[in-house]
């Protein structure tokens, strides 16, 4: 792997220059307890971004203690909610003035095209202005009418809380999870993924900038199971929050589960699109493939089962086929490239393995895909594939993260539901047809935490996004009640006094 040879902004080519970087712990810049770095590189080209510090399960307990000490003592939890509000909007206002800067290091940390990765930074804008609104304006009392007593219940903040993120959305995910929590007036150590953690200690740094006080946003790069494994099983923070696969997220909720600490997972998924007859196909076409090579395929909730009328079938596949030839693969940050690379080689040799098996399985091999090549760029491409037949094959069960999608064909409605629901995840799935009354019987009856209509990866703030089974458990991201889950409830109690007055 070389240096990056990129132009970058002088802001960021300022940031990589600082190499190696560290982590934010109370306030301060902090290297590993034992100066342990790794590399983290653009996946478009492989070469290396910067040296990021290693932290260790020592360095972890400073990052949950300046947490805590941040609760106990910085005044944070106590501001009232405007006043929060008000820092919370001025941490957007800085994150949305650096846009371009913050786009263009998740642009080539994630592999991610420029403009999906500018979307994501808005996104993280969009979400901390809703949350510091929302806290602003929701009851923290509720008086309880209660014969012979005073009692009213209020929601004060847990405390510190940990939050542990995969590579795919970093800013994005990072905004849907710790807006709420930090709105709330909790205080936050995060560990970003190996793969991807430059946004995340870009944020960290500017949290210090705008006024937030030390303490209140940590954010500790590092190995998962080192790092990772340290944070989800510290016994001084209050609640857990991790997004990422169902076999880590597994071992979190037993870390949680030790410690009798609430955790919200967010995992995986295998999601289908339910395409009835009556679609227009070639609208139809172009926003499957435009949902299917988002970002790679990496994408969680994406639909990688079609389910398609068998009426329509052939010509949907056709319409199909042929755009996802014709998307254009290149670097993340050529203008002209409409799929970047996938995160790594680990990556990449687990979408060429499922490729590999699903043809061996038995699958019908519409569009081959495997390696691409992008011309002077050294990265982990693939290109877009279609696997069908049977629901059976391990492409149609697994989740592959990559922009695959496996098809069959269905004849009634009743078949197509068993189709769609024959799946252990339960993320997200959409419904395709011109009939919205059987749109919305279809959608309410998709096994799943969230249906769509006539469209694929919708997250509109305020409508609960969650998943259900190994797609997630303990609450989802994005509405009213992530807020809520962000402030433990107390109750308080007094029995009336004869000497009280009467209401
Ligand atoms: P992915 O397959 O998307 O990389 P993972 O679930 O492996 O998803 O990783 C998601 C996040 O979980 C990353 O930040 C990673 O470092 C972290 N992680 C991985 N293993 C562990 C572990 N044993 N304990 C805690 N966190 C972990």
């Amino acid at each position: 792997m070389n240096r990056i040879s990129t132009n970058c902004l002088p802001e960021v080519a300022e940031f990589l220059g600082g190499s190696p970087l560290k982590a934010v712990i109370g306030g301060k810049e902090v290297e590993s307890s034992n100066r342990e770095v790794f590399a983290t590189c653009d996946p478009g080209s492989q070469e290396i971004l910067a040296e990021v510090a290693a932290m260790q399960p020592d360095d972890i307990d400073c990052a949950v203690r300046a947490a805590a000490e941040a609760f106990a003592r910085s005044g944070w939890a106590q501001l009232p909610p405007n006043e929060r509000g008000v820092l919370l909007h001025r941490f957007a206002d800085a994150v949305e003035k650096r846009k371009p800067i913050f786009a263009q290091i998740e642009s080539l940390d994630a592999g991610k095209i420029l403009g999906q990765a500018e979307g994501d930074v808005q996104n993280f804008v969009e979400t901390m202005r809703y949350y510091a609104d929302l806290a602003m304006h929701v009851q923290r009392r509720s008086a309880l009418a209660v014969a012979g007593h005073e009692a009213w219940t209020v929601r004060q903040p847990w405390g510190p809380c940990g939050f542990i993120f995969p590579w795919n959305f970093p800013i994005l995910l990072a905004g849907w999870n710790i807006a709420p929590a930090l709105a709330a007036g909790n205080t936050v150590v995060i560990k970003p993924a190996e793969d991807t953690p430059l946004s995340t200690i870009y944020l960290g740094r500017l949290a210090r900038e705008v006024g937030i006080p030390d303490g209140v946003i940590n954010v500790v790069p590092g190995f998962g199971k080192v790092a990772g494994a340290a944070l989800a099983a510290h016994p001084g923070l209050k609640r857990m929050s991790f997004t990422g696969s169902p076999e880590v997220g597994r071992l979190i909720a037993e870390a949680c589960g030790r410690n009798l600490m609430p955790v919200k997972l967010e995992l995986g998924g295998k999601g289908a699109a339910l395409v009835f007859d009556d679609v227009d196909v070639e609208q139809t076409a172009d926003r499957l493939v435009q949902a299917i090579t988002f970002h790679a395929g990496q994408v969680c909730c994406d639909a990688t089962r079609w389910i398609i009328h068998r009426s329509i079938y052939e010509r949907l596949v056709s319409a199909c086929v042929r755009r996802m030839r014709e998307v254009k693969i290149g670097h993340e940050l050529d203008p002209a490239a409409q799929m970047g690379p996938v995160v790594s080689q680990k990556q990449r040799d687990r979408v060429l393995g499922y490729l590999r098996r699903g043809a061996a399985e038995g699958a019908n091999v519409l569009l081959a895909g495997g390696e691409a090549a992008v011309s002077g760029r050294d990265g982990f491409y693939v290109k877009p594939a279609l696997l069908a037949g049977s629901l059976d094959n391990v492409a149609a069960r697994e989740e592959i993260f990559g922009p695959v999608a496996f098809l069959t064909s269905f004849s009634d409605e009743e078949e197509a539901l068993g189709l769609v629901n024959r799946t252990d995840y339960g993320l997200a799935n959409s419904v395709w047809t011109s009939d919205l009354r059987r749109a919305s019987r279809v959608a309410e009856s998709m096994v799943a935490g969230n249906s769509w209509i006539n469209a694929h990866n919708v997250f509109p703030h305020g409508v609960p996004y969650a998943g259900i089974n190994q797609s997630g458990m303990g609450g989802g991201v994005l509405s009213v009640e992530t807020l809520f889950d962000y402030w433990r409830s107390l109750s308080v109690v007094r029995p009336l006094e004869n000497s009280d007055p009467t209401p």
